[in-house]
């Protein structure tokens, strides 16, 4: 992470009237709405340079977020927040994080209350997604992998490894093995990135019948971001990757220098260490 990725533009009670809310008359008449969002921006350039263009333009947020807000209609400003959330960060692509605040001073729920509102922080995340097949088209299935990622409006595949042959591990009497790495930017939460790595591989039409057995495409979350998650449906970073040169080899290609949150070895040290033993 950049060190003045802490940097932010505030935009304070930007007031907007919208449609938003769970009873008809709110639907109907619609009632004002006020919004702070905070964007999240490497400001430094634009500063040493007095330019524009390497910042965002508060004025073309705050009025893409007006006409979000009076455009669509949402029972919950929960709804609102979490899509003008998603929606601000992919028409502006510089912006790694958005906090957005999104206020209901007019509440209507029989009682005197200043407002009512909700908050929430959404950004992008990085990934890195290891990519296996060893059944059938196995360029195929890899290449349909690479482009279901690159379809998703929340995902950005930034770089993909060189994909290279390997010999099965765990259960050897099978074929050789397809594996590459993607680094992929996402909106996506571990778990959400899961479900979504699992669709594809469904799609791909991979049959889960034998633990480490052949299949046609096989997505495995290596990293996320510096998280550390042990849950029973999802490790990470991924429990095995040390021990597996087919993961750390386009890794290493992709990141040499990113370091395990809990090894605190780089992936080209990790690389070097397997390739001794
Ligand atoms: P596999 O057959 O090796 O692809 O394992 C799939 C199972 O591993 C799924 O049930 C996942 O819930 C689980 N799993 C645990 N951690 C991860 C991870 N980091 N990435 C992908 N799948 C994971």
């Amino acid at each position: 992470m950049k060190e003045e990725a802490w940097d932010k533009i505030h935009i304070r009670n930007l007031e907007v009237f919208g449609k938003h809310g769970v009873y008809p008359e709110e639907n109907r008449l619609g009632q004002k709405f006020e919004v702070d969002a905070d964007l999240y921006i490497s400001i430094r350039e634009a500063g040493l340079k007095d330019d524009l263009t390497k910042s965002i333009h508060y004025g073309e947020v705050s009025h893409f977020m007006a006409s979000f807000m009076t455009e669509h209609t949402f029972r919950l400003i929960e709804a609102a927040a979490e899509q003008m959330a998603e929606a601000v960060l992919l028409r502006f692509p510089a912006m790694e994080r958005i906090r957005l605040e999104i206020r209901k001073p007019w509440a209507p729920i029989g009682l005197p209350l200043e407002s009512v509102s909700v908050e929430i922080e959404r950004g992008w995340h990085q990934a890195f997604v290891a990519i296996g097949s060893n059944l059938g088209e196995r360029e195929n299935y890899i290449q349909m992998g690479i482009e279901a990622l690159k379809a998703r409006k929340d995902c950005k595949v930034e770089q993909v490894s060189e994909i290279i042959a390997t010999s099965p591990y765990g259960m050897t009497e099978q074929p050789d093995f397809l594996n590459g790495m993607i680094k992929l930017r996402t909106l996506l939460g571990p778990w959400e990135l899961l479900k979504a790595l699992q669709e594809i591989e469904q799609k791909a039409g991979r049959e889960r019948l034998v633990h480490w057995g052949p299949r046609t495409l096989d997505l495995d979350i290596i990293f996320y971001d510096d998280r550390v998650i042990d849950a029973m449906e999802l490790q990470i970073p991924h429990p095995d990757m040390q021990n597996r040169e087919f993961v750390l080899k386009p890794l290493a290609e992709l990141a040499p220098y990113l370091r395990h949150p809990l090894f605190h070895k780089t992936a080209g040290q990790m690389l070097k260490e397997i390739e001794k033993t």
